[in-house]
């Protein structure tokens, strides 16, 4: 809301009233600030890896490439540099394509249970960390209905946050639960790590919300996962969120609906 005030004034210069106008920001002018905010963010986030490869570049041309220890050492920051600015962009395309629904999903019913253990097992294949995984999950099948590439997106960027802000030795817990009620299923995924502050929850999901800039900046990070993770969760009838306890670890939420068991097409 925005206040508008006008004095009422005699023509003796009496003023006897005061009225004070109350207007909605409009919702246009809601999307034009977000949308600014939006391109200061990217020319900030470009910014900095390319200030950074600049200055290593200098140096490197400055003599630096003769160092033989120097040298690889300041081409291993360029590169790094360049793939995050390479994920930052494929991100940024990510979402311009959902914001344009220039957008195809190819739904396929599989069983969930399934699904996520191979997810799992990839991860449990490649951890450096020392990590300890559990799971918790239904003896069953349960069908649901998903673009599996999306949705191997959203747990890939909820569970490598997971790894990336566990402490050595920590446990990750997978589980799934059946909400027959609501015909809906349960996905958790629980970390021991930092935590987020109870101000911050609902806004890691917005785009390049980070809660420590430097830190996850350093851990390579573009701010743009779970604002990706939420938009396909959206799109598949979903809702995600986020429970935390400061220094005791994280939990990640998200639902998806149940769909029929039969593949398309099985009761013709
Ligand atoms: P990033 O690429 O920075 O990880 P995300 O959108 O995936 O971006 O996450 C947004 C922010 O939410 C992160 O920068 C981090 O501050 C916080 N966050 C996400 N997951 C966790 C977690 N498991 N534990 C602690 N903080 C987390």
């Amino acid at each position: 809301l925005r206040a508008s005030n006008s004095i009422i004034q005699k023509e003796t210069g009496f003023i006897n009233g005061l009225i004070t106008v109350l207007h909605d920001i409009t919702e246009q002018e809601k999307i034009d600030l977000e949308r600014r905010e939006f391109v200061a963010n990217v020319s900030h986030e470009l910014r900095t890896p390319l200030t950074t490869m600049r200055s290593y570049l200098e140096a490197l041309a400055d003599g630096a490439w003769q160092d033989d220890e120097i040298a690889p050492r300041f081409l291993d920051v360029t590169q790094t540099e360049t793939e995050r600015m390479i994920r930052l962009v494929n991100d940024l395309l990510q979402l311009s394509k959902m914001d344009s629904r220039d957008y195809n999903f190819y739904k396929n019913s599989v069983d969930f249970v399934e699904f996520f253990n191979k997810i799992i097992e990839r991860f449990e294949m490649s951890k450096s960390q020392k990590v300890d995984f559990v799971r918790s999950m239904p003896n069953q099948e349960i069908f649901v209905s998903i673009d599996t590439d999306k949705i191997t997106q959203v747990l890939d960027n909820i569970i490598s946050n997971a790894m990336k802000y566990s402490p050595e030795g920590g446990t990750i817990t997978f589980t799934v639960d059946i909400e027959e009620a609501a015909n809906q299923i349960l996905v958790s995924i629980s970390d021991q790590g930092v935590g987020i502050p109870k101000s911050d929850l609902n806004k890691i999901f917005e785009r390049f919300y980070r809660v420590d800039k430097a830190r996850t900046r350093m851990l390579g990070g573009t701010g743009l996962g779970l604002a990706i993770a939420k938009e396909m969760i959206q799109a598949h009838d979903g809702d995600i969120w986020a429970s935390s306890v400061e220094g005791k670890g994280t939990t990640i939420y998200f639902t998806l609906p149940i769909s029929e068991e039969e593949q398309e097409g099985d009761w013709e």
